[in-house]
């Protein structure tokens, strides 16, 4: 008898283990809710801004893009730019950048060419972009600049944990007047070295028409046109 009370007992200890109340964790961009004690998924993980926005990833490295535009002197005075990504370095490493453990370097280099004779009398504009595939307003209300670090700092949010030591290092490079056979052509290189989690793939860059007025609005989904925006996403 008291062996089968054992035997009992034993079974209604194993038999426990999978009755318990779940206990969800909140979900995030990369994962639904998830119970603490069993690793059950529930629902989805949260949708992503460019997806309820419909903003458009529309850059690949390699290829090249036309952008319309206007020129910086006179905005009424239209041009067109020949945008590329030239460089992309997922895992970017440079000695003289600080590491940080948890925390990786990617590296993007857009090219924008112009080569029309308005360029040369009514000068460039360049409107240019960085943001979160995932979370557009936090990285907004975050990004700032740090002068003693000569950087922007800004935070995302990866499997549910906020990263706030993220940096980015912009360095725009003017390449002087070339001729070439149909004329002349103006090129400018805009490096963005960025520091984000390590993995994280929500980093997004481009370039928009400069004729469009984004005075008086906080975030570009507000006046975003995917005619308008080149954008590339470093994932
Ligand atoms: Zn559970």
């Amino acid at each position: 008898m008291k062996r089968v009370l054992a035997l009992f007992v034993i079974l209604l200890l194993t038999g426990c283990s999978s009755l318990h109340e779940h206990q969800f964790s909140d979900a995030n961009y990369q994962q639904p809710a998830i119970c603490t004690i069993c690793q059950k998924e529930a629902g989805f993980p949260l949708r992503a801004d460019f997806s309820i926005y419909d903003i458009v990833v529309n850059m690949e490295i390699g290829k090249s893009y036309l952008l319309d535009t206007v020129c910086k002197d006179d905005r009424t005075v239209s041009t067109s730019a020949k945008v590329e990504v030239v460089e992309y370095i997922s895992d970017y490493q440079n000695e003289n950048y600080v590491q940080k453990a948890d925390y990786q370097w990617k590296r993007v280099v857009i090219r924008l060419s112009f080569d029309d004779d308005k360029v040369v009398e009514n000068g460039v504009a360049i409107n240019y972009l960085t943001t979160n595939y995932y979370n557009i307003r936090q990285f907004v209300s975050t990004y700032n600049y740090n002068f003693d670090k000569a950087c922007y700092e800004f935070t995302v949010n990866y499997y549910g944990v906020d990263y706030s030591q993220c940096q980015l290092i912009i360095s725009a490079t003017d390449v002087e007047w070339q001729n070439s056979e149909e004329g002349y052509i103006k090129e400018y290189l805009l490096t963005f070295d960025f520091l984000v989690p390590t993995g994280f793939d929500g980093i997004v860059v481009g370039v928009r028409n400069a004729a469009i007025d984004a005075s008086g609005f906080s975030y570009f989904y507000e006046y975003y046109d995917s005619e308008q925006f080149l954008l590339f996403r470093l994932d």
